[in-house]
């Protein structure tokens, strides 16, 4: 089995947890809650709901680089923790909010420590595209919001040129991405 298939039967052994503490079933169908490990970036894992004609549709999600990496602690610390916040959505009366005091009972109660961050270092989610110019033999690099602006016309953009001088960069000049 995967390491995200285990990951995902800790997640419900644990959702069933919360719900034997916390009675989550009164106001909710726990097996409708969506556990998704396909998260990038920084965050380890993310929780909260969409409202679909009306009811809410809680999701879990979780950063699949951490849970390759960094098992132990997402095991121990994080499905404890984004459970928390799905305990406070569900229950109002708790008055558990972000990272509060109340929060941290919750999350205290599941088996957690508490803890607003974590500690692992985990690759930042890929930048923007980087486009690139040909300017009269000059690579000139420009943001993708910046390319964007100039594309529609809203914005005109110059360069240093070491022989033209101050050059203005046209679609012309592009080269493609970085
Ligand atoms: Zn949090």
């Amino acid at each position: 089995m995967s390491k995200v298939t285990n990951f995902k039967d800790l997640v419900r052994a644990k959702l069933a947890e919360a719900d034997e503490v916390f009675n989550l079933s009164k106001d909710v169908d726990i097996s409708s809650i969506d556990i998704d490990c396909t998260l990038k970036g920084k965050c380890a894992g993310r929780a909260g709901y969409k409202t679909e004609s009306g009811s809410r549709q809680y999701y879990l999600r979780f950063n699949r680089e951490a849970i390759e990496l960094h098992w132990d602690e997402m095991v121990s610390k994080t499905i404890s923790h984004e459970i928390a916040h799905i305990v406070a959505y569900i229950k109002p009366e708790l008055r558990a909010k972000n990272h509060n005091r109340r929060w941290q009972l919750i999350d205290i109660k599941l088996g957690g420590d508490g803890s607003r961050t974590h500690s692992m270092g985990l690759t930042p989610a890929r930048k923007m595209k980087t486009h690139m110019f040909n300017v009269d033999g000059m690579i000139v690099e420009m943001g993708h919001i910046r390319y964007t602006r100039m594309i529609k016309a809203e914005q005109t953009y110059f360069v240093k040129h070491p022989i033209k001088g101050r050059t203005m960069v046209m679609y012309s000049h592009y080269v493609g991405l970085k």
